[in-house]
């Protein structure tokens, strides 16, 4: 794992200075539970390597993205997900302050469960 940002909260969260509850862990990839989450199940997919966002991606991210999009559903159905099409989830990426982006290292909203959900 090379470049990390000593300033960044998801950094802090990939060294283990800030806990986190654990979905899935590789090489490159963590999965960790919202802190806030919109509904029954909404965790966190982000690339051990700091990449600020998604506007920072270049075709030397599209590997790890790859595999971060394939690895949303399989988690999802683990984590409480019903199974599509009557299930399903969502899978959000905010952009920027325009699109809604708080923590600046690239993360995927994976967010599902039974409705109602707190939001969206
Ligand atoms: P965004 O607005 O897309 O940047 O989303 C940032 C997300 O990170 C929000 O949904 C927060 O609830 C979540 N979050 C912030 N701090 C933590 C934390 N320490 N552990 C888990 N999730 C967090
Ligand atoms: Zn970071």
């Amino acid at each position: 794992m090379s470049q990390t940002d000593p300033n960044c909260l998801f950094c802090k969260i990939v060294e283990g200075k800030i806990p986190s509850r654990k979905v899935y862990e590789d090489d490159d990839i963590l999965a960790f539970h919202d802190i806030q989450p919109w509904a029954p199940m909404h965790f966190l997919l982000i690339p051990k390597q700091h990449v600020a966002s998604l506007a920072q991606v270049g075709p030397e991210h599209a590997g790890v993205l790859g595999r971060m999009l394939a690895l949303a559903p399989r988690l999802a159905a683990e984590n409480g997900a019903r199974p599509y099409p009557e299930g399903g989830h969502r899978v959000i990426i905010n952009t920027g302050d325009d699109g809604g982006q708080e923590v600046h290292h690239l993360h995927l909203h994976v967010i599902g469960g039974p409705r109602p959900w707190r939001k969206g």
